[in-house]
């Protein structure tokens, strides 16, 4: 077993649709970024490369590289899927947190186990995605950003 922490943060942009967990959200405000900015997907993208010691997104996937401009993030964790599983590891469970004091996520928080879900191919029970606010503390508290944390555990693959 093989166990990956992943942390990632990104400043709110107005300009930008509010993309999270693979899922597009009804929000006034996105995330700046140069792909879609999806900050949970980053995180868990994180924890699988450090589960398998494979480096970080930024290695991977280099924010100066025209390639991954507006990129979906649902293609950089299946790239990141695919790294892992030629090192010789499947995934088990997810378990990530999202920082964000709006907006509320709770109603959102299936589509996105589905769609992280369907990405990893594991069932939906093995993905976990929580929401908390930063009670209004600090730059997350005042609504400058959006931060997710995320773990994952791989094992390795029998045969
Ligand atoms: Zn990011």
């Amino acid at each position: 077993m093989r166990v990956g922490i992943g942390y990632d943060v990104h400043r709110c942009d107005e300009a930008r649709d509010l993309v999270l967990g693979g899922v597009e959200l009804p929000h006034e405000v996105g995330l700046a970024g140069h792909s879609d900015a999806d900050v949970l997907l980053h995180a868990i993208v994180d924890a699988l490369l450090g589960a398998a010691a494979l480096g970080d997104i930024g290695q991977h996937f280099p924010p100066d590289d025209p390639l991954w401009k507006d990129a979906r993030s649902l293609d950089l964790l299946g790239r990141a899927l695919a790294l892992v599983r030629e090192a010789g590891f499947d995934v088990g469970n997810v378990d990530a947190t999202v920082i964000a004091e709006r907006p509320r996520l709770a109603v959102h928080i299936p589509a996105m186990r589905e769609r992280i879900a369907r990405a990893l191919g594991v069932e939906a029970g093995w993905v976990s995605v929580k929401a908390t606010t930063h009670e209004g503390l600090g730059a997350l508290g005042r609504g400058e950003g959006i931060a997710a944390m995320a773990v994952v555990l791989l094992s390795e693959m029998s045969g």
